[in-house]
């Protein structure tokens, strides 16, 4: 099995250039007989004096879960993922990834566990309930029978806040905010789409969450 790809910033013996070069540390052609080549023993083309050879040293790695992302078993924070989409749209303004960020590339974010998540159905006339780290069924379960102009509310403790509120007979308005302001909003939306939000909500994983409610478009698409 080959390991992941990752970004690899190279030293060229020949004019002591950095570039970079998308490589799995272990390409796993040892199980077809191939010899397994370390990065100074493998042939790459320096960007700055066309050098094609061995010798490369390495200098420095983009963390290996970076292309695999959203990976739950392992996730990255925002500002990592933010930082190496940087590095791959500037040495690798091609790459098919970039055209995902914020679609299907997005980081899955460190969860936290400990935290609790409060939800609050609100309802005009009726008292308002609440539960303490629901599931996600019981959280499918009071939106199914969420009312008209009814809010439910799912809130981290000091961090993100999901309201619901439903807009028709089958879809939903939602919003995400931090303890500040709105991040995401969405309005009108299928009730598939405001569970996968919860999903991520619950989760821990926030960004996954606001691109549910909204997805963003990557700078310079045309989308
Ligand atoms: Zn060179």
């Amino acid at each position: 099995m080959a390991t992941p790809s990752r970004l690899v910033q190279l030293h060229c013996p020949g004019c002591n250039a950095q570039f970079w070069v998308i490589d799995s540390d272990w390409r796993g052609g040892g199980i077809y007989g191939a010899k397994e080549l370390t990065y100074p023993q493998r042939e790459y083309t320096c960007t700055s004096c066309s050098r094609s050879g061995s010798g490369h040293t390495v200098i420095t790695q983009g963390p290996p879960e970076f292309l695999l992302q959203p990976h739950e078993g392992c996730p990255m924070t925002a500002t990592d993922f933010e930082h190496w989409v940087g590095v791959l749209r500037e040495h690798f303004p091609d790459h098919p990834k970039l055209r995902e960020v914020g679609r299907t590339f997005f980081p899955a974010l460190p969860g936290p566990p400990s935290l609790t998540v409060e939800m609050w159905e609100e309802e005009p006339g009726k008292s308002p309930r609440c539960t303490l780290d629901p599931s996600a069924d019981q959280v499918a379960d009071w939106l199914a029978r969420l009312g008209p102009n009814a809010h439910l509310t799912l809130e981290y403790k000091h961090g993100l806040k999901l309201t619901v509120t439903r807009s028709g007979s089958r879809t939903f308005d939602a919003s995400c905010a931090d303890w500040r302001t709105v991040i995401a909003a969405g309005t009108r939306l299928p009730e598939d789409r405001v569970r996968t939000a919860i999903g991520h909500f619950l989760s821990g994983d926030g960004d996954g969450c606001l691109w549910a409610i909204a997805p963003v478009t990557p700078p310079g698409s045309d989308a």
